[in-house]
């Protein structure tokens, strides 16, 4: 790339070139319907179910438990509304966090809306669910639990082994958003009390579009998309099997770094908190320090200034970050998960995610943390809120 520095990694990656090469036969020479008998369509069918397989290993899942679609928020959307409709009978509640992405609260939210009762967890002021709390909200009637790996936002890692461990125990169903921490964190679903777990490529260097549900083996849950009989009559359309193929190469390239690029990106994210709560001050980190953090998520609030006005000067510099999330940018809602972890609507404007990526480098890091306390300085002199 150029001199620009990316650091918008929680939003989406660049498709990196192994993936892409990978990729690209199957948009022309490999073009076959893997619905087809004749020998155009079987060469597909081998190149998705290796793909399936490949992904089902990096999990620690069997293949038949992988299910593709489209996006994340389409396995988010499957995964609580398949549930919900194929054991309705059980009961009719389900329990989510208040820090959820909304691909999951505006699904629960729809559910509400068609008679199903929902239970939003608050989390502390670093962002955690608590599992006392969990455990106390699981009714006779619960059927499910939607709680994420680890927050696009603040980057919290939640305890998922001990809230699916209380699931369990309690017979409930467990589902995992694992969309921004697949790649990122080892995610091994022979250990993991979890049910259904969603992933997207795009998150981890493949392309967008192509996203996975790991359904155990025996879970049940309804199709949400009607037609063909494609992924054992579950879920209808025909197989996106370039980026297929593209997914199951960047998650086995992002497993097999995974260890080494958790490292290197930890120090760098660490540089550039301790940079900016030094550099700057009325500055605050939001969500924890340490491993219970993703390792390459930075989220701070900067008073006094609107978190819009950083990233516009931010873009001038040819430096990408974000405000909160990304569907919230732009709109003037402040973030529901700065909110929930207990920030004023003032300082929730003031916040700024710099999500760190394979390619960033220390000088790249070193050059944020010049220019943003200038940019911060510039503004603070121009806000009616700042006294000095
Ligand atoms: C990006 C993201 C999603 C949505 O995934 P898409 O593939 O972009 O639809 C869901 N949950 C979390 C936590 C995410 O970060």
């Amino acid at each position: 790339m150029s001199d620009k520095i990316y650091l918008d990694h929680a939003a989406t990656t660049a498709v990196r070139q192994e993936v892409l090469d990978a990729m690209l036969p199957f948009f022309t020479e490999h073009f076959g319907n893997p619905m087809s008998v004749h020998s155009f369509g079987r060469e597909v069918t081998k190149a998705v179910e290796a793909s399936r397989e490949t992904i089902a290993n990096c999990l620690g899942a069997e293949p038949k438990e992988i299910m593709f679609t489209s996006s994340g928020t389409e396995a988010d959307n499957w995964a609580i509304r398949g549930f919900a409709q194929a054991n309705s009978k059980n009961g009719q509640h389900i329990i989510t966090s208040s820090i959820e992405h909304h691909a999951v609260l505006h699904t629960c939210e729809q559910l509400e809306k068609e008679g199903f009762e929902v239970t939003y967890l608050p989390v502390d002021s670093e962002g955690f669910v608590d599992p006392k709390n969990l455990e106390e909200a699981i009714r006779p009637d619960t059927i499910l639990v939607s709680i994420m790996h680890a927050n696009n936002e603040i980057g919290t890692i939640q305890p998922i082994e001990e809230l699916g461990t209380i699931c369990r125990d309690k017979k409930v169903a467990f589902h995992v958003d694992a969309v921004q921490s697949a790649g990122v964190l080892p995610i091994n679903l022979k250990e993991l009390p979890v049910d259904m777990l969603s992933l997207s490529a795009h998150k981890f260097y493949g392309p967008k579009g192509i996203a996975a549900l790991y359904v155990k083996k025996g879970t049940r849950i309804k199709p949400i998309i009607y037609g063909g009989g494609q992924e054992r009559g579950l879920r209808a359309g025909t197989h996106n099997h370039a980026a297929i193929v593209g997914m199951a190469k960047a998650l086995e390239l992002a497993i097999s770094e995974q260890e080494e690029y958790a490292k290197k990106i930890t120090d760098l994210r660490d540089m550039l908190i301790d940079g900016i709560l030094e550099k700057i001050p009325h500055t605050r980190l939001n969500g924890p320090r340490g491993d219970k953090r993703l390792p390459n998520n930075v989220n701070v609030s900067i008073q006094y200034i609107e978190g819009e006005g950083i990233l516009l000067h931010l873009d001038m510099l040819g430096i990408a970050a974000s405000s909160g999330s990304a569907c919230t940018s732009g709109s003037l809602d402040p973030s529901h998960v700065l909110l929930a972890i207990g920030l004023s609507h003032e300082i929730a404007h003031g916040s700024l995610r710099l999500s760190l990526g394979r390619e960033n480098t220390e000088e790249e890091i070193k050059r944020v943390l010049e220019v943003l306390p200038k940019i911060v300085k510039n503004l603070r002199a121009m806000s009616p809120l700042y006294q000095g």
